[in-house]
């Protein structure tokens, strides 16, 4: 049976990194039905709708799962970011950004394979603000509750038992901010004890961003609060090749976000020089949460092997290809590997 799943294209290089992945998503043979969504942020305010029309939840609701582009924000104006909106209107706690190398891919480290698991809904994301017009003051309350601190730690023990993975490391700020991160931390603690065959410890933010960029490897799954994760997780994909090849995911109880962690990159859409790579690996994740577990790994092998091969790439790693170009290369080599699964299963039969 087809996969049904809402689709959002996106603005700047949205569409452009969208179509390139459905290229590859089409080569692994799965079969989808897509809930195609255009009218979203300033395409949908352009056309008298609110920036986060109602069917795009209800969609996503229906669905269960969405594969999305990139949302651009106006500064200053407009409206809020629609792709925070979509988390907290669907309880999207769980973010998750892995940061993992890709072979021939020249980065100062060769070792870093971690996961950035952010909280997703609460911290300072969670639009309690306020401005004093008069006094000019102006505040962002970092809203910490025990049961989101709760909800996500958990969620990164179970996945790190789950994968095999050795520790959690928490992060946070709790010499400072000694209510929010504090409560954040005391969570952790209370929570570690249940997961005895993983190892945990926590790291102060600051500290953690500097070990981060000097022993990436020592570190396999990170949890902590919406800010801090997302500094990080930028920090992650640094490492490991840049905002180009870093995949992501917003996951919930009920439904499930894909979405790289890259922005519309307003500097370099319709010019072909968009990377899709991050959105082919962030749909390689969307592969496994439906157990489409062959295909997943066919599209991390071909990215991989694209990589490994080195002779088609786009330019923000070092090559001259259009998103297309690298599509199709991929696409090539997600169906030979499908074809070699094929005839090993014939063999096996
Ligand atoms: P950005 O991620 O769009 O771009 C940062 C830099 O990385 C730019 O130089 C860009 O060219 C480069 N880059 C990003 N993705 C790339 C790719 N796939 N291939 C090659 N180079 C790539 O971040 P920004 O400039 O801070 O944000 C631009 C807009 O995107 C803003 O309106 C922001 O609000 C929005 N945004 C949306 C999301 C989302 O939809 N989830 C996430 C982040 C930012």
């Amino acid at each position: 049976m087809a996969h049904r799943v809402t689709l959002i294209p996106g603005d700047g290089i949205g569409p452009e990194v969208m179509d390139a992945t459905l290229k590859v998503l089409d080569a692994t043979g799965v079969d989808f039905t897509w809930d195609r969504v255009e009218e979203i942020g300033t395409a949908a305010v352009k056309a008298g709708h609110e920036a986060l029309p109602e069917a795009v939840l209800d969609s996503i609701r229906e669905n269960g799962v969405a594969l999305k582009g990139p949302v651009t924000t106006p500064v200053g104006e407009g409206f809020t970011s629609v792709n925070v909106a979509i988390r907290q209107a669907l309880d999207l706690y769980a973010n998750m950004r892995p940061c993992k190398n890709l072979p021939g891919l020249q980065t100062p480290f060769d070792d870093v394979d971690l996961v950035v698991f952010r909280e997703n809904t609460e911290g300072l994301y969670s639009g309690v603000e306020n401005f004093d017009e008069r006094l000019q003051i102006a505040d962002s309350i970092a809203r910490v509750t025990r049961a989101g601190s709760e909800r996500i730690i958990r969620f990164c023990f179970e996945y790190a038992r789950r994968h095999g993975w050795e520790k959690v490391t928490l992060a946070h700020k709790a010499n400072i901010l000694r209510s929010s991160s504090g409560l954040f931390l005391e969570v952790g603690e209370e929570i570690a004890p249940d997961y005895p065959d993983v190892e945990y410890e926590d790291k102060i933010i600051d500290n953690m961003a500097m070990q981060m960029v000097t022993h990436p490897s020592e570190y396999d799954c990170v949890v902590t609060t919406n800010l801090f994760g997302d500094i990080l997780s930028d920090l992650g994909a640094g490492l490991v090749g840049g905002l180009g090849v870093t995949a992501g995911a917003n996951i919930g109880d009920d439904e499930a976000v894909f979405e790289a962690v890259h922005g519309s990159a307003p500097d370099i859409a319709g010019e072909g020089r968009a990377n899709p790579t991050a959105l082919m690996r962030t749909a390689g994740m969307m592969l496994e949460h439906l157990d489409e577990n062959d295909a997943a790994e066919a599209v991390r092998e071909a990215v991989r092997g694209a990589y490994r091969d080195g002779k088609v790439l786009t330019p923000d790693v070092g090559g001259s290809a259009s998103p297309d170009e690298f599509a199709t290369h991929v696409a090539e080599r997600v169906a030979q590997g499908a074809e070699r699964i094929a005839q090993g299963a014939e063999r096996e039969a």
